[in-house]
């Protein structure tokens, strides 16, 4: 994506200057393996639900601003009061009014790279400082006692549970020390939370922590991707702030009722996400059976794998194999890394094969 022109970069506000437009770097392919999306797809019976549901949606009247019913779903799902819950365009959506309420100049946020770029992209946007604290380059596991310094003094803490691109995930004590050293805010990004292990969530610290948001989203486990909703829990005045500075129709009544019918039937996709959960576990395996491949454990629906040339790799599998995987060769703390999303078993056995007969030529 080419630069802003010097025209119309003499016009912008100057945190805008040195932006361009979010490039997910897509090429289509046969096998979508690059942006942590289910590949399985919607179950069929709730896919014939949500068309029904959107058949009776009325078009020409506004939705409800707040998403209410869909909170209520949400809130009654998740053990909170309708409140504590927060709708939004998508996670992405909610991350930027985030920033929108409790950053801007002066302010700070503390961010874990590498993580989800995003984060820095909205805080540049918004004229928010970043502070970086490096997680372990090896592991990268939080360097909690370095977290917990700079949290003292942060207005914003944004840690990402598991963490994407590396598939880490924040113990719930570390996150309780995190929410009471911190006077300002701290958001746990829970986008893939679905996919980890019984306990992991740090939703349990809402109770006792009024200075904490957990995000989750609907575009990971729950198919939703092309549809955007996702939804934030915290304490009702943090809440408040939120539905303050957001857009009042972003939830249109399409992604109302659709959310809605998702909501009522979650219990189609467990069958799926634990598919994905296995399939991660033999995905690792067998990809660390390739001579000179790294694989990281990950508790999300995709694993961060380096090997040589990555760079290379990631442009034959999408060139000669028509597969898609995410080049972090570039990235920061991530020389020669690739992200892979799990597939089904079928796109699973085509990378791994792909993969081998690759390095089998470049190594
Ligand atoms: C995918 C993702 C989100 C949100 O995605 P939406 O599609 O906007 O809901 C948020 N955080 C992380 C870390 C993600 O990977």
């Amino acid at each position: 994506m080419a630069g802003l022109s010097d025209r119309v970069r003499a016009l912008v506000r100057p945190e805008i200057a040195a932006l361009s437009p979010y490039d997910p770097n897509f090429t289509p392919c046969d096998i979508n393996l690059s942006a942590n999306e289910n590949t399985y797809g919607m179950p069929e019976e709730v896919r014939r639900a949500i068309d029904e549901a959107i058949a009776r949606s009325q078009t020409n009247r506004y939705p409800d601003p707040m998403s209410n019913e869909l909170r209520d779903l949400i809130a009654a799902w998740r053990g909170v009061a309708r409140e504590n819950v927060c709708v939004g365009n998508g996670g992405d959506e909610l991350l930027f009014n985030f920033f929108l309420a409790f950053g801007g100049p002066g302010k700070t946020l503390v961010d874990c790279p590498p993580t989800f770029t995003v984060y820095d992209i909205y805080s540049g946007m918004l004229g928010t400082q970043v502070v970086r604290c490096w997680r372990d380059d090896e592991t990268f596991e939080l360097d909690m006692p370095r977290l917990l310094e700079a949290a003292r003094t942060a207005d914003m803490v944004m840690v990402t549970s598991p963490n994407n691109p590396t598939g880490n995930v924040i113990s719930r004590d570390d996150a309780e020390r995190l929410c009471e050293a911190c006077p300002g805010i701290v958001m746990i990004d829970e986008a893939y939370i679905e996919f980890c292990e019984e306990g992991v969530s740090c939703e349990p610290l809402l109770a006792s922590c009024d200075n904490l948001i957990i995000l989750h989203t609907f575009s990971k486990a729950f198919c939703l991707a092309g549809v955007r909703v996702g939804y934030v829990l915290a304490a009702p005045d943090v809440i408040e702030a939120l539905g303050a500075v957001r857009q009042p129709y972003t939830a249109d009544v399409f992604a109302q009722a659709t959310a809605q019918t998702v909501v009522s039937m979650r219990e189609r996709f467990v069958p799926t996400i634990k598919t994905i959960r296995s399939e991660r576990e033999r995905l690792s395996r067998d990809l660390a059976a390739i001579g000179g491949v790294r694989v990281w454990p990950s508790q999300g629906n995709f694993i961060l794998v380096r090997m040589q040339q990555a760079g290379i790799v990631r442009a034959r599998l999408r060139d000669q194999y028509s597969i898609l995987v995410r080049d972090f060769s570039q990235a920061p703390g991530l020389d020669d890394c690739l992200r892979v999303t799990v597939g089904t078993p079928a796109e699973n056995d085509r990378l791994v094969q792909a993969v081998a007969s690759i390095l089998k030529e470049v190594a």
